[in-house]
């Protein structure tokens, strides 16, 4: 998570905060200038799903959308009758706006064509595919499959429930089960139609994830014939047990999890945390040499700071912070989803 500051008394503000709490100043956040501002009538219009989504994004006056940019891509969401559904609904929207941030600040484009052909080395740039879009479903009334088809994520909001989200996870053997992991997965879907498929990273992608031609449902029953049996263990090429169903599943997989690492080292680098000699306590358990530089200082840094936090985590007794174990293998994977993502972007972002 990114820090801000009051623009009037300096105070630290987050992301979703819509009134400074020190100085009473109102603020809201302009996803163009990706910043959080003092809000001027004059300049900004507050989203029209303000009170129903929590949203704190601003439009410029002269814009003639009602909704922000987050939240004109909401195409299905609960109706009004049932605030406990809403509820659920405006801490989705929480989460969606999030990674919509981390994706601007990636340099990722949300649609086919958004960005330049000029700096686009994909043939995907200039074409027009599906949209994206999300579905806010309640599995309360309707049978909800939490996916990604052609363009639309598709969330089941009974998953804002910590009660009914624990218990899925559990009843999965998942170490994480958040509704921000749920979209970093889904997007990536996306990403791979975007960025991967087609392009000149696809031959790659085969290479290190499998061919993601062989059958999706029969690699799915496998898979939980596999976790039933316990026969075979994922660990040794996979992020997650989940990430060894299919070639899609693990990019997915990896792709969240590039997400996660990247999210944790802004936010320690934006709160001034800095872990002391770091490859010492990570290069005990993993060589990342012969990796890209940028791929390198990623993994290292990464580790040498969840290795202070699980660290704290315990002190505070409470379970890991980061219960993940990436091997070789795994690096490699999100070496590749480095390199794919810095190629999309028009800045070229390095690592950190
Ligand atoms: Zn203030
Ligand atoms: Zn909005």
């Amino acid at each position: 998570m990114r820090a801000f500051h009051c623009s009037t008394c300096g105070q630290l503000l987050f992301f979703d905060n819509v009134v400074c709490l020190a100085c009473g100043t109102d603020v809201g956040f302009d996803p163009m200038n990706r910043e959080l501002v003092a809000f001027d009538p004059a300049t900004h219009r507050r989203c029209e799903n303000q009170h129903v989504a929590r949203c704190n994004w601003l439009l410029a006056v002269g814009d003639e959308a009602t909704l922000c940019p987050s939240c004109r891509l909401t195409v299905l969401r609960p109706n009004d009758a049932n605030p406990h559904h809403l509820a659920a609904f405006a801490d989705a929207e929480a989460a969606k706006r999030q990674l919509l941030d981390q994706l601007a600040g990636l340099g990722l484009p949300i649609q086919a064509g958004d960005h330049s052909p000029a700096t686009d080395p994909h043939p995907r740039g200039s074409e027009t595919g599906p949209r994206l879009a999300f579905e806010m479903k309640v599995s309360d009334y309707e049978r909800v499959i939490i996916g990604y088809q052609e363009g639309t994520i598709t969330l089941d909001l009974a998953e804002s429930d910590d009660a009914h989200r624990e218990r899925v996870r559990q009843s999965l053997g998942e170490p994480y089960r958040t509704v921000l992991g749920h979209l970093r997965h889904e997007i990536g879907h996306f990403y791979w139609w975007l960025l991967v498929e087609g392009t000149g990273f696809h031959h790659r992608f085969r290479a290190l994830f499998g061919d993601e031609t062989v059958d999706y449902q029969s690699s799915l029953d496998q898979h939980y014939g596999w976790e039933v049996g316990g026969a075979w263990d994922w660990r040794h090429d996979h992020v997650s047990a989940y990430a060894a169903s299919h070639p899609w599943e693990d990019w997915a997989e990896t792709f969240a999890h590039y997400l996660h690492i990247r999210s944790g080292l802004e936010t320690a680098r934006q709160y001034g945390l800095a872990v002391g000699e770091p490859s010492a306590a990570a290069g005990g358990s993993i060589d990342v040499s012969g990796r890209p530089p940028a791929v390198q200082d990623l993994i290292r840094q990464w580790l040498s700071m969840t290795f202070a936090l699980n660290a704290m985590s315990r002190a505070m007794g409470q379970n890991d912070l980061y219960p993940f174990i990436l091997t070789g293998s795994v690096v490699d994977k999100l070496g590749f989803v480095h390199e794919v993502i810095t190629t999309a972007s028009p800045s070229r972002s390095s690592a950190g």
